[in-house]
């Protein structure tokens, strides 16, 4: 199924990597969803068409560069190893929500790895 453009709501096109990294040759077998009048896009899941989830415009992908080096942390630190001004918010949110938080970080590392590597 064509996604449609989030911001100019006309059908997205699916391109070759080639098209959106032209320097990047590990990624010329990828596959993406591309909007070029909004310079929007979003890569496939691996050997599909079904995209990773909306395309993305220059924005949203730096906010999504943004939301993963916050996340990132988070996600990877132990209540013990936590910065002590952070250690009561960081020790709740890993402690109850580790499982939304890991998968947040799948998500974003996946976006961004799609979205941002050009
Ligand atoms: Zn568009």
């Amino acid at each position: 199924m064509t996604p449609t453009c989030p911001y100019c709501q006309q059908q997205a096109e699916l391109v070759g990597g080639a098209a959106i990294y032209p320097h990047r040759q590990d990624l010329a077998d990828k596959r993406l969803w591309n909007c070029a009048p909004c310079g929007a896009y979003v890569g496939c899941h691996d050997g599909t068409e079904t995209p990773l989830g909306r395309l993305a415009n220059a924005e949203l992908r730096e906010q999504l560069e943004v939301a993963r080096a916050i996340i990132e942390p988070i996600a990877t630190c132990e209540p013990t190893d936590v910065d002590p001004i952070h250690k009561r918010v960081r020790y709740v949110d890993v402690q109850m929500n580790r499982t939304e938080i890991a998968a947040m970080q799948a998500w974003l590392d996946a976006m961004t790895k799609e979205t941002t590597n050009g």
